[in-house]
């Protein structure tokens, strides 16, 4: 019977716009455009504020002008006509070119000819003639001068927001512009992902600080390709080295069924997949390790302790293996070596080491393992007089999974994850591992450790310290 599921097209998620004013090159426009108005209102301000009182100033010095001009004709008139007042106006006034201005005569307070502005602008001048003292006013309206201004003002008014649109169109061509480099990383950021890490932004000849942007972007990238690298090639080698004893496992036991066996057989079969067993343990416990340690889950739990007691009780482990390889195995201890450090994850360095030296160093040869106390530092020296490792290696060792002779190395129980696992110990204590080999002469594995915050701890009581 047909399944009832139907694969129904999803529902169109509504477009999470952002809002216009989320967008940089809008908040720069409006930013500019308010700028600009503010600069331009005040502009505008000053050029009418100016334009209006040059215009008085130039008016009022013209009537001064004229009314000085009219003073010296009326009293020459006077003079003329011998006092006729009415004449010598009428005359002073028709040699005058006034353009719009009217001229007064007063003598005392009272108006003796002549036309007075009712509502503008006037000077006077004073002139006295005989014994009267006459007062001339020259006066004109103001009504061309409001006329000039209110022109001015409605092309203001009018051009105010016509030049406020073009400069905010302006400034949007610009911020679109000068952001257009950003719309273009984004859209080639959003095209990376964690297959194509290779690729790079590429922002052409943008402005410098964008330009540092990308660079930096493409920095970041290089990194986490590289990260992603170590970590693909991790994972492809961990399963790749997980496979060959679960291949073996898994060949042993379907031999094994395969028909009826003697005891002897199943035991030999048993013996072979308890071996491979305990190897995929190995690996599988050295892969958790580094994991952990790439994690950062790694505590470091450092407690007081004698260096050399530590390295000894190692060494011991492992003289039983030495012996049955036929070598000589030995710790030269030179006395307490007080250290603060974690005890599990140190024994587990020098297990690594001399594990190691024992695997490849070959019968009659020997292992010796020595400890070197300074003020600063502690060092940790394994020495053998075995293999030895080429120069071109010697860069490499210390990588994941990295084994000189794969074969050679497996059949000795290496999966090339014991010396990447000492240098994490010792960097996690702050120190550093080097080494130093010679090809068939041997190789010395150094471990420097600073000696900081190390107390002499309390010894268990013995009988040796009575
Ligand atoms: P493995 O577990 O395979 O030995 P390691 O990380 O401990 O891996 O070592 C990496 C490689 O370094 C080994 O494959 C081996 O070839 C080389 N190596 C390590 N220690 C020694 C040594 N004492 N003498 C010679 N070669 C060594």
């Amino acid at each position: 019977m047909e399944k009832a599921t139907s694969c129904r097209p999803r529902p169109e998620l509504p477009l999470n716009r952002p809002r216009a004013s989320r967008f940089l090159r809008f908040r720069i426009t409006a930013a500019y455009v308010a700028f600009f108005s503010l600069l331009f209102a005040i502009f505008s301000f000053f050029v009418y504020e100016m334009l209006s009182r040059s215009l008085e100033a130039r008016l009022h010095s013209t009537l001064q002008a004229q009314a000085a001009t009219a003073a010296n004709l009326f009293a020459d008139e006077m003079n003329e006509t011998g006092g006729n007042e009415a004449t010598s106006i009428a005359e002073a006034i028709s040699e005058m070119s006034l353009n719009g201005s009217s001229i007064a005569v007063e003598r005392g307070e009272r108006l003796i000819g002549g036309r007075l502005e009712p509502r503008g602008q006037w000077a006077m001048a004073r002139k006295t003639v005989g014994k009267v003292e006459y007062t001339v006013i020259a006066s004109a309206s103001t009504a061309p001068i409001a006329a000039s201004l209110a022109a001015l003002r409605n092309v203001l008014v009018i051009g105010f927001p016509a030049i406020v649109l073009l400069a905010a169109a302006g400034g949007f061509l610009l911020s679109s512009r000068a952001l257009a480099p950003v719309a273009s990383m984004a859209r080639q950021a959003a095209g990376i992902s964690g297959s194509n890490l290779h690729r790079r932004l590429e922002i052409g000849d943008a402005a410098e600080e964008l330009r540092t942007l990308a660079a930096s972007f493409n920095e970041l990238l290089g990194r986490l390709d590289q990260s992603f690298d170590v970590m693909r090639r991790f994972v492809s080698d961990a399963s790749h080295e997980l496979r060959t004893p679960l291949s073996v496992i898994q060949g042993e036991a379907g031999l094994a069924l395969s028909r009826e066996r003697s005891a002897a057989d199943y035991k030999e079969s048993l013996t072979v997949i308890l071996d491979e067993s305990r190897q995929l343990a190995r690996l599988v416990d050295d892969l958790l390790n580094l994991a952990r340690a790439d994690a950062g889950k790694v505590r470091i739990e450092r407690e007081d302790l004698y260096l050399n007691d530590l390295v000894s009780g190692c060494v011991k482990g492992y003289q039983t293996m030495a012996a049955s390889r036929g070598m000589r195995l030995e710790f030269r201890d030179e006395g307490d070596a007080p250290y603060c450090g974690d005890e599990t994850l140190l024994r587990r360095m020098i297990a690594n080491l001399v594990d190691n030296a024992i695997r490849y160093t070959g019968e009659g040869e020997s292992v010796t393992v020595s400890i070197e106390h300074g003020p600063e530092s502690i060092a940790v020296r394994v020495a053998d007089t075995g293999v030895g490792i080429p120069p071109e290696e010697l860069g490499h060792i210390f990588e994941r999974f990295y084994r000189l002779d794969k074969a050679r190395s497996r059949d000795a129980g290496g999966f090339g994850l014991g010396l990447s696992i000492v240098k994490f110990i010792a960097e996690a204590h702050g120190g550093s591992v080097t080494v130093d080999s010679c090809v068939g002469k041997g190789s010395v594995f150094t471990v420097t450790l600073p000696a900081v915050g190390s107390r002499t701890p309390a010894r268990e009581p013995s009988f040796a310290d009575d």
